[in-house]
This record gives structure tokens, sequence and C-alpha cells, in this order.
């Protein structure tokens, strides 16, 4: 006989769904807090013991539960927050699915007191995982109280899943920061009252009257406040504002790039890989861009109902979202004088010496999506431009007035003339240059790199890229892996100069490479991109892996910091730098030369 086949108990059935719903103590945080925002309350005290493992006591002062009604919040599918499969693109508010309290009354122990604040008594019941006290009347303050205990109790296996307490309060911690960051107060609109408590000890205590810029300070500290730019965009209906901070304050991890769409907390691959386009060459390889964006979009223009705990979403417009964000992150930046200044001694001067010069050509830009979709029923309303504008402007006109006015680049006009310049090698690796503006001091190999990464990319664009093909092809021994991951590359490597052909046994021969890359061995530099080829755990686009693979031959060939350079060599090298798009980073985002401008000099030593 096959296996009978039975409708599961509704207890099992809430511990299912608190699988998808409930993985730590954060989530239970995390949800309470949206229930809380969606009754409208303005003051929400949270506090937690040993990490949530023990308690989670959420407190509002929204518009409570009918008491009729209370026992209903336990029950699996039950909210008061939808009606039909229609409203799922017309959602308002933080949670719709009534999943919630069910799974956590399934695994914990929990209180739940609420009073609407028109009556004069509300209501209390208990669930111990899943297991219902009758509803007694209760008389606490107008709002909703609700006590988590012991989660994971009655499934020891997922208790034991469970972290430090310490680790887990960072979790909640983190929880506490976005929703707290999703409702700074706006203008006259008072934001949201957020305390949090670790066993009993205040950990945040967030103002109504705190802006979202005091409230990124009160998280991350003064430091990460004074480097932010604001971004504010109106396109009508859609509007993507909030701040972006300095590439100084880079991380190791694309934690910080937060991102709110129409208040929700949301991870989006596709435009977190808009914001690290826009930061291209401002971060080294590896590194992310610390963000904070509110985009707000049409309601039915976002699918929120694709991720049990909704930190996922489906846009309808992937690519024109994708294009905004990258367009407003970019010129933002660009607006913004970015290069790094140096550190005059305090007191003396103020650090007023901007380093080099905007370049005034625009960097590489990746290719966009056009703006509004081209396709017709692919144009999201708000992209209609009104009164009707060239479309291709709208975002442009967005930026017509920038942030601040920029003062005027210093001039670098003695870059023109090589024969003026004297240029000094300070330890092998630095060249010093009197210049109009002051005295620049070159990193040779940063900028070196620059220069051999333009050429290398202009002439591949230009298809007049020069090859050097080797008499005797060069056997480069590799991993069977290896080599057939490199294999795999073949074509875009031909394209950018190098040529591989199969020896067989993890063997490749090199039978040609760019000439531009010089005196260093081709080998080494094919190794490198075939190092850089394993490393990626998903096949990068076209683009990307010629900028990645470009830089790095560049990296590769580029004359090393600790080596000695002739006078011509120094020469040539500052001449170049006049015909760099952007001389002021390498490739990676290191600066290539600073600058101490006459004027400062003049002041440090009290002349002026
Ligand atoms: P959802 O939020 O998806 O509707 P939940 O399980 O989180 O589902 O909550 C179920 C219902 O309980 C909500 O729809 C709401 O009516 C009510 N509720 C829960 N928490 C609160 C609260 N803090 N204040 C007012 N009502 C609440
Ligand atoms: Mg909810």
């Amino acid at each position: 006989m096959p296996p009978r086949i039975h409708q599961l108990p509704p207890l099992v059935v809430n511990q299912i769904a608190a699988g998808e719903v409930i993985e730590r103590p954060a989530s239970v945080v995390k949800e309470l807090l949206e229930n809380a925002v969606d009754a409208g309350a303005t003051r929400i005290d949270v506090d937690v013991e040993q990490g949530g493992a023990e308690l989670v006591r959420v407190v509002d002062n929204g518009c409570g539960i009918a008491p009729e009604d209370l026992h209903l919040a336990f029950a699996s599918h039950a909210t008061s927050k939808l009606r039909s499969a229609d409203d799922l693109f017309n959602i308002a508010t933080l949670g719709f699915r009534g999943e919630a309290i069910a799974s956590i009354g399934g695994v914990a122990q929990v209180t739940l007191q609420s009073r609407p604040p028109e009556l004069p008594c509300g209501a209390s019941m208990t669930c111990n995982g899943g297991d219902f006290s009758p509803v007694r009347p209760w008389n606490g303050a107008p709002g909703t109280r609700i006590e988590v205990r012991h989660l994971f109790f009655n499934t020891p296996v997922r208790r034991k899943f469970l972290r430090a307490a310490g680790t887990e309060m960072g979790h909640v911690t983190e929880a506490v920061t976005r929703l707290a960051l999703a409702h700074a107060r706006l203008g006259d609109r008072p934001g949201l009252h957020l305390t949090l408590r670790h066993n009993s000890k205040l950990v945040y205590e967030v103002p109504a009257t705190a802006s979202l810029h005091d409230r990124i300070g009160a998280f991350y500290g003064p430091e990460m406040q004074g480097q932010l730019y604001e971004i504010a965009l109106d396109l009508g209906s859609a509007s993507l504002v909030g701040f972006i901070a300095d590439p100084a304050c880079e991380r190791g991890h694309a934690r910080m790039q937060y991102l709110f769409v129409n208040g929700r907390w949301i991870r989006d691959r596709s435009l977190g890989h808009a914001v690290q386009e826009a930061y291209r060459g401002l971060l080294m390889t590896g590194r992310y861009a610390v963000t904070f964006l509110f985009l707000r979009i049409p309601p039915d223009h976002v699918d929120v109902n694709v991720h049990p705990t909704k930190a996922e979403v489906r846009f309808r417009n992937a690519q024109a979202l994708h294009h905004l964000v990258f367009t407003a992150v970019r010129q933002r930046l660009r607006a913004q004088n970015l290069i790094p200044r140096l550190q005059a001694p305090p007191s003396t001067v103020q650090p007023s010496a901007e380093i080099g010069a905007r370049s005034t050509r625009p960097l590489p830009e990746p290719p966009a999506a056009p703006w509004p979709p081209r396709e017709e029923r692919d144009v999201p309303p708000w992209a209609a431009p009104e009164p009707p504008a060239a479309p291709s402007s709208l975002l442009e006109r967005a930026f017509e007035a920038p942030p601040p006015a920029l003062p005027p680049p210093p001039p670098l006009r003695a870059m023109a003339h090589v024969e003026a310049v004297k240029a000094i090698q300070l330890y092998d690796s630095y060249l010093v240059v009197e210049t109009d503006a002051g005295m620049l001091v070159i990193d040779q190999h940063a900028l070196h790199e620059r220069i051999l990464f333009e050429q290398l990319q202009r002439r591949v664009r230009s298809g007049t890229l020069e090859t050097q093909r080797l008499l005797i092809p060069e056997p480069v021994e590799l991993s069977s892996e290896q080599a057939a991951r490199t294999l795999e590359h073949r074509e875009a490597l031909a394209e950018l100069g190098l040529g591989v052909e199969d020896f067989g046994g993890g063997t490749l021969l090199l039978t040609r490479y760019p000439t531009l890359l010089g005196k260093r061995s081709p080998q080494a530099i094919l190794r490198a991109v075939v190092d850089h080829l394993m490393a990626q755990d998903r096949l990068p686009t076209r683009e990307v892996l010629f900028n990645d693979l470009l830089s790095l031959m560049a990296c590769h060939s580029a004359v090393r910091a600790n080596e000695r350079l002739s006078p011509e060599e120094m020469a040539s090298l500052i001449a170049q730098r006049d015909l760099a798009d952007d001389a002021h980073h390498c490739p990676h985002g290191r600066p290539t030369a600073l600058l101490f401008s006459r004027h400062d000099l003049e002041k440090q030593f009290r002349r002026v």
C-alpha cells in the first residue's frame, strides 16, 4: 500500500512556516516591529534578554487589536491587511501574509496584550508552543505589548542553531537599525521614536525628531555622518532619496548598502550592482560602497510577495531602476570633488588643499539601459515626463541644479610643457613635480597603471590593439580546471590581445600578447588572468571581465614602486598624465597623485 495522505495539524503547519519566517531572535524582532509600524505606532520599545533567546518584548502605542479578534492574531493566514489577491499589488503595509504571530506562537511562549485606544479595556492571551489560554480582560496602556519567551523551546534542534548572545544581539540591532532608518523625521513629519534595551541596558534611543542624517550618525558614528552626500531625485511618481558615503567609508562587505523600496528594507542583486558600478574606479577590488538609499515607486511596479520574509522583491522595470540608481549615484559622485585631501597639520591651515583637478572628461561608462525603457509596455508612469520633454534628458534635468557649486579645478597647465617640468624621484617610487598649482607628488606605479589601462581600453574598443606573436609559443602549465576555465574565455582573451591554445593535459600555449605590455613576462600576466578567472563564482559580464582583465594587465605591466626611472621615463610618464581621462585614480581606485597647493605651502610657512 502506498503511504496515506493526510492534512497536517495547524501546529505542524505553523512550525513549518516558522522554519521559513523565524530563523533567529532577530526575525521575531523584525516581525513584531513591522506589526507595530503597520499599527501606526509612533513609539516602539524593544527589550531583549540574552540576545533574544530568553525574551523579546515589543511595546507599541499603535491602534491595538480588538479584544474579540485577539485569538485570530495567532491563527495562520489571518491578517487585517489584505482581503483579496488583487490587494497584493497595492500593499501599503509591511506585513500581509498573516503568518508571523502564528509562526512565533508555534515555537515560543508568547503573551499578547492589546488595547485599542478608544476602548476602556483591552484583552490578553498566551500561546505556549501552540497551546492557547483563554482571552482575559487587560487594562494596560493603549497599544500592543507582546512578549516572546524561550524561542524554539519546543524545537530543541533549532534552539541549538542559535549563536552566542552577542552574535544574536548583533542581528537584533541590525533589524532595529533598518526600521529606524526607514522611519526618520521628514521635514515637520516626526519619525518613529525607538528604544532598544539588552539585558535591561539601553542600547539605542532614537527620538522622533531624529532625521535620517541624525540616525545614520547615531548608528554609525560621527565620522561616517561627516562623509555623506545627499541624493534627492524626484521624478514625480518615483523618487530616489538618501545618502551615499564617500568612497573612503568603503567596507569589505556589501551589508552597508542599505536599500529601501517603499519603506521596506530589501536586498537586490541588480540594484546592488548598480551602486557598485557607480563607484567603479573609486574603490579597490573587493571593497564595497556604503549607501542609504530610499526608492519610492508605484506599488503596482513591485511584487513583494516573492520571499517569505519579504527581503527580496521583484520589479517590473528592473533595468530602468538599475539605470536610475546607477545614474543618480554616479552623477552625485561626479558632482563631488572626490579627490583625497592632504592632511595639513591642524591649527595652521584648513585641510583645503584639493589634490589635482577633477577630470572634465567622463569616466568610461558601462552600457546602461535606455531611459525610459524603449518598449511602450515597459514605460513606467513615472518615466513619462510632464511637461513633455526629451525623455533622455529626464535624469539630466533632475540634476540640473547640482548640489553646492564646486570650486574651480586647480589648473594643471604646467603639465602641458614637459620640458618645463622639474621632476625629482623620491624613494624610487614617487615623482615630485612643480606645477603652477603647487607641488604634485605622483605615485609612479598608480599613474602608469592608469595610463596603460586607458590605452589598452581605447585600443581594444577601437580594434587597434597591437599584438606580438611569440615565435615559439610559451607553454603555461595549469591545473586542468584552470586550463578549462581559461579556454572558456578564449575569445574574450583574444580580443584583449592574449592568444591561448590548448596543448592538452592542463597546459596552455601562449601564442601572442599585447605589445603595450612591454617588458614584463607575458606568462606571469597570463597566470594572473587565470587566477582572476578562477576567483569568479559566476560568469562576469563581458564589460566587467574586460575592465578587470585590462586593469590586471595594466597593473602587471606598469613600472613598480622601488624602480629607478630614467629622466626620459619620468618625463614621458608626466606628459602622459595629461592625456589620461581619469588621471586621479589607478584602476583599483587608489589616488595617483597628491597636490600640495602653492597657497597652502605659503600659508604653512606663514607667508600669507
Ligand atoms: P500580518 O502582519 O502579515 O498581517 P501577523 O501574523 O504579523 O500577520 O499579524 C496578524 C494580525 O495581528 C495583523 O494583521 C494585525 O491585525 C494584528 N496585529 C499584530 N501585531 C499587532 C500590533 N502590534 N498592533 C496591532 N495589530 C497587530
Ligand atoms: Mg506581521
